[in-house]
């Protein structure tokens, strides 16, 4: 499969005055051509400043890439100069946000949102961007679009108002669409629609999409693969069937356990006892020790390296290393 997009040891801070948080430690993944990747995790596991740091929107001051690659199409955006990255932004990678009320111009019809888009980065004329936002239109769902185009965000629902976010994301035909929590802010059914739409376009289209969210119950049905955060860093990976049927990080599990699941009614929900790690001083050894029912002495002092369960199955826990029996014999015997 070919790639379009690859994260290597990705590294942001941010400098604030009580000293630098370490956002992001070294996240590793790639997303394939036409696949849906979700990247899960709780609230400040630096998944939304990941997504920010592909398109380049990290304030520097006081934010940095301080270390790592992400190739885009075999490009290095960390490499690139701004204005070429301005170009890339919306027309090759576009981005949808939680807030479709924040992402719209209350005081400009829809029409214009979307042609505006359209004709910022292409020559085309009014005539042939209008017919291209109708279409949208139709890809989207919305229906009468003729007379939807003269209205105003206000004149629409939650969930249509979304829609058209996504029309907008959409019209210059991008090849990478990331989605940070863009269905948080709509209620459990429209979630669902929202979702479903996001599965048409990638059929209709073939665009490749990041879907960051903290619920995994929301990829169930549309991620090809996911890659499970944890406080900076992607602790494990894999295809969709692999994380649900076969997790195998203890906070994976947790994450899991804490997802309402319609075939196991009865289960309580459990959710994961403590916090995570204080991201000025992260922990040297594995961040999720404090929490971990099963940490053992090795797991607070040396951080586990990645182990290979499958070609996609990967994950980063002593639990799974062969090492791990070696280093605590050592450790008992000291
Ligand atoms: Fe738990 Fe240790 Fe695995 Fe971390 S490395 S998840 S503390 S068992
Ligand atoms: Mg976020």
């Amino acid at each position: 499969m070919e790639k379009i997009l690859e994260v290597n040891d990705l590294h942001v801070t941010f400098t604030t005055y009580g000293g630098t948080v370490k956002a992001v430690r070294g996240v590793n993944f790639h997303l394939n051509k036409g696949e849906t990747l979700a990247i899960v995790g709780e609230s400040g596991c630096g998944k939304s400043v990941t997504s920010n740091a592909i398109m380049r929107l990290i304030p520097d001051p006081p934010g940095k890439i301080s270390n790592g690659t992400i190739h885009f199409n075999g490009e290095d955006l960390t490499k690139i100069p701004e204005k070429e990255m301005r170009a890339k932004r919306g027309v090759d990678i576009s981005m949808i946000f939680q807030d479709p009320m924040t992402a719209l111009n209350p005081t400009i019809t829809i029409e214009s949102q979307l042609v505006e888009g359209l004709r910022q980065h292409h020559h085309v004329s009014r005539k042939d961007a209008r017919k291209k936002a109708l279409e949208m239109m139709d890809l989207v769902g919305i229906p009468n679009p003729r007379e939807r185009l003269k209205q105003y965000p206000h004149q629409f629902s939650g969930g249509m108002r979304q829609r058209i976010v996504i029309a907008i994301a959409l019209i210059c035909e991008p090849e990478l669409l990331i989605a940070d929590e863009p269905t948080t802010a709509l209620d459990v059914t429209i979630q669902a629609q929202i979702l479903e739409l996001f599965d048409k376009i990638q059929r209709q289209t073939g665009v490749s999409i990041i879907l960051i969210t903290h619920d995994l119950g929301v990829v169930a049905k549309i991620a090809d693969r996911i890659a499970v955060m944890y406080a900076g860093k992607v602790i494990e990976t894999g295809t969709r069937r692999e994380i649900f049927y076969n997790p195998e990080h203890p906070y994976t599990k947790g994450l899991l356990k804490s997802v309402p699941r319609l075939d196991l009614q009865e289960d309580k929900l459990t959710p994961i006892d403590g916090t995570p790690p204080d991201l000025f001083s992260p922990p040297q050894g594995c961040p999720f020790t404090a929490r971990c029912p099963f940490a053992m002495e090795v797991c607070d002092k040396v951080y586990p390296a990645m182990t290979e369960l499958s070609d996609s199955h990967k994950v980063n826990c002593w639990l799974q290393d062969e090492r791990a029996k070696q280093l605590l014999a050592e450790t008992a015997v000291k």
